[in-house]
Parts: structure tokens; sequence; C-alpha cells
């Protein structure tokens, strides 16, 4: 069956979203394609507005709204700037804040090491994050990136980039499921990974 273009461009944009294959991409646009006028209409404008309406906070490279100088969490004046946590995505910071056990501020690297992927601490924000560190006035860096190979390697690397900077630095307990995302585990685990965190010696 040949489509119309609009149709087969459609299917091939949604094919590249994570977690949606060939069959789901073809559902999502003849979906879109019957729904009411607004449906896609809405859709376009969240799209549209996702890009134009964030951009990266300057301190803590977490996701905000375009417009503002810092992110809400480098803004509040209740938030430790002692202690800071470092994430490897935007939505590690969201599994982190759901356990309302955390009161300090956030470092978002942007990703983990990965030799095979080709993805370099330059390719991070890791310097900024020991800029951020030597500047002073940080106690304490949780490194809570992923329990996986990559989490392991990136916590690491950031350890022997600080060995000689006035710093504790911790990692979050063993208990998360192996090779899971942060963003995957339950509040509870999480929570208990972050109250048993260890310092990295
Ligand atoms: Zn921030």
């Amino acid at each position: 069956m040949i489509l119309p273009i609009p149709i087969q461009k459609m299917i091939d944009a949604f094919s590249r979203l994570p977690g949606i294959g060939p069959k789901t991409a073809s559902r999502l646009t003849f979906f879109l394609l019957n729904a009411p006028e607004e449906v896609a209409g809405d859709l376009a404008d969240a799209l549209h507005e996702l890009k134009a309406g964030t951009v990266d906070c300057p301190i803590c490279y977490n996701v905000t709204s375009a417009g503002r100088a810092e992110c809400e969490i480098c803004a509040s004046p209740e938030r430790d700037p002692g202690v800071v946590c470092v994430v490897e995505e935007p939505l590690d910071v969201l599994a982190m804040e759901r356990t309302g056990g955390f009161q300090g501020r956030y470092h978002v690297l942007r990703g983990a090491l990965s030799p095979i992927e080709g993805v370099g601490p330059e390719d991070l924000t890791i310097r900024e994050l020991t800029q951020r560190v030597k500047a002073g006035g940080i106690r304490e860096l949780i490194l809570a990136t992923n329990p996986s190979m990559e989490g392991d390697a990136t916590a690491m690397y950031i350890q022997q980039q600080l060995s000689n900077v006035e710093v504790k630095v911790t990692r979050l307990a063993r208990g998360l499921p192996i090779g899971g995302d942060l963003e995957y585990a339950d509040q509870t685990t999480l929570l208990r990974a972050l109250m048993g965190r260890q310092e990295m010696v």
C-alpha cells in the first residue's frame, strides 16, 4: 500500500521515538488523522512549546522554563546549596523529588560515560560540575548516577576529577535494581538508597 507522503512522514516521525515501533506509529498517525481538529492542533502546539518554552538551567543543567535566570530549585532559599545530588537526566531529578527526602540541590550530567556509544567526559556537564565544586560552598556531592556499568564508571570518573578538592563524595547505597534507571525505581527503594549513601574512598 502506498501511503500519502504526509501520513508516511508522521509515521516515520513517531517511529523515531523511544518505545514506539512501526505498528504503534501507524496507529497513532491514523488516530490523529481521524481525531477532531483540536487534538492534532494541541499536539502541534505542545511540540512547538516544548522546545521554544524551555532552557537549560545555567547552574545545574536541569530543564526549566524559558526566561528564567535559573531553575526553581537553584533559586529556592529553602534548598541547601551545600549538598548537591548528581544525576544523569532531568527525569532523575523528578524521581529524587518524588521521594520527598532530599532538600539539597542538583547537577544534571545529561547522560553517562559510554565508550561504546562514544560518550566522553566532554559530552557531559562534568567540567561544569567540577568548576561548581571548586568555586566552594558545596560540602557533599551525592553521586546518584544509575546503578549500571555506565553510571558506575561516571561516578568513579567524577570522584577522580575531584580527588584534590575538599568535598565529601558519596554514592547511593546498593539495593537499586542493577542496570535499571533511577527514574524507574520506586520511591521507598530510592529513599532508602539515598539515606544509606556511603562515602566513596
Ligand atoms: Zn538549576
